[in-house]
């Protein structure tokens, strides 16, 4: 007799799929026209018709084991040729965001900052944690004189507060990685027919060259607007690494103690330095800055062009893209303010970019953030089981 296999729909998990915006799913019938078009489906296997059966029959277990929906780039070419309006790519791109609160650790901060519906409850603990940190050290209140970020909050409190944080949250981040990949592991009888390094770095290529968003034909836009965003990051974290390196590791003091020290302190502050590498650094920085924010305002200009066509932009998506705009925003106008020394409105601008920041680095695990290495995590295991992908 062949074996028989027993699915055990999850009606809970149908619930929360459709409340967070993939209600369209019951609409489809199956016509596979959407495996058909989209542009980066494997032959073997093609996505997304079996993730929408999938999703609406509530195979939640089936779904976070799958490299599939890690492969899609969110591009929408499959719905807009849907015949149903089941709005395949959204679905998908649910259902990620359910793969990453399945996934993450501790489940409860999965619920926090990965659900939208939380956004003031987890931007409410950086405020909280930054007014006990100011009240404590007694730097709550505006320095009088000119316009100097570390005499309001001195860089080595923001450092104690972020450093050990950015850590928990890495540790955090790296126990949701595992327990996915685990689930990848599982999820399919094929084993790894190449080694994890040539395939990662082959994953590496492809995300840095962004190929496959390219091959997209519905919203190429989206591609330019996901570079700005990715290099404006990699850009501000290096010029981030550069500052901690500068202030910890070689201890370069400042020659410019009229100067803002946190500028001194992040481009470089010796003279032992030289000039040119300030300059660059600074120049660097701006540039990344001016990178995310153009990225970020490109994001939201394309979801709103998309709205209401073949797609919908669900809120958490909404949420990243209002941050990353929020974090480039707050923190060239702290700078402008600082400049123009309007006191009080460049304190709190700067506090405000803080919170933000924190948003973004902090809640990492859970946020949109996280597709990146989720996405090179499931990409990186197909190329290893060398499925069929189509180029
Ligand atoms: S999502 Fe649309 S295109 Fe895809 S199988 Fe369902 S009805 Fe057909
Ligand atoms: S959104 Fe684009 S990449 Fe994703 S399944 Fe649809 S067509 Fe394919």
């Amino acid at each position: 007799m062949a074996d028989k296999t027993v699915f055990t729909p999850d009606m809970k998990f149908v619930r929360e799929l459709r409340e967070a915006g993939a209600d369209t799913m019951k609409k489809c019938y199956q016509c596979a026209t959407c495996s058909v078009v989209c542009p980066l489906s494997p032959d073997d296997k093609p996505f997304p018709r079996k993730e929408m059966v999938m999703a609406q029959w509530g195979l939640k277990d089936e779904l976070v084991k799958s490299a599939d929906i890690w492969l899609c780039h969110n591009c929408n070419d499959c719905s807009k040729y849907c015949p149903r309006g089941a709005k395949p790519g959204d679905v998908l791109s649910i259902l990620r965001k359910s793969v990453i609160q399945e996934n993450a650790f501790p489940k409860f901060m999965g619920k926090i900052a990965g659900d939208p519906k939380n956004i003031w409850q987890a931007l409410a603990i950086p405020v909280v944690l930054y007014i006990i940190v100011l009240a404590v050290t007694g730097h709550l209140g505006i320095p009088e004189g000119e316009v100097v970020f570390s005499k309001f909050f001195p860089v080595h409190y923001i450092d104690q507060i972020f450093v050990p944080l950015s850590a928990l949250a890495v540790l955090m981040f790296a126990i949701s990685i595992s327990r996915f990949w685990k689930n990848l592991g599982g999820s399919s009888e094929m084993k790894p027919k190449a080694a994890f390094l040539p395939s990662f770095i082959e994953t590496l290529k492809e995300i840095m060259t962004h190929a496959k968003f390219r091959k997209c034909d519905e919203s190429k836009d989206r591609a330019v607007a996901h570079m700005l965003v990715f290099y404006g990051f990699i850009g501000l974290a290096i010029t981030t690494a550069w500052a901690v390196f500068n202030l910890y590791v070689l201890q370069w003091e400042s020659p410019y103690p009229a100067n803002d020290p946190d500028i001194v302190a992040l481009f470089g502050g010796s003279e032992t330095v030289p000039m040119i590498i300030r300059v660059v650094f600074k120049i660097f920085a701006n540039i990344s800055a001016v990178a995310l924010l153009a990225g970020g305002g490109l994001v939201i200009a394309n979801r709103l062009k998309e709205r209401g066509v073949e797609t919908v932009t669900s809120t958490f998506d909404w949420v990243f893209a209002g941050m990353v705009l929020l974090v480039g925003a707050t923190g060239m106008l702290a700078q402008m303010f600082r400049v123009l020394d309007f006191a009080t409105i460049a304190y709190l601008t700067y506090f405000m970019h803080l919170v933000f920041v924190f948003y973004i680095i902090i809640y990492i695990p859970y946020s949109k953030l996280a597709h990146f290495v989720y996405r090179t995590v499931a990409i990186t295991y197909t190329k290893m089981l060398q499925r069929d992908v189509e180029m």
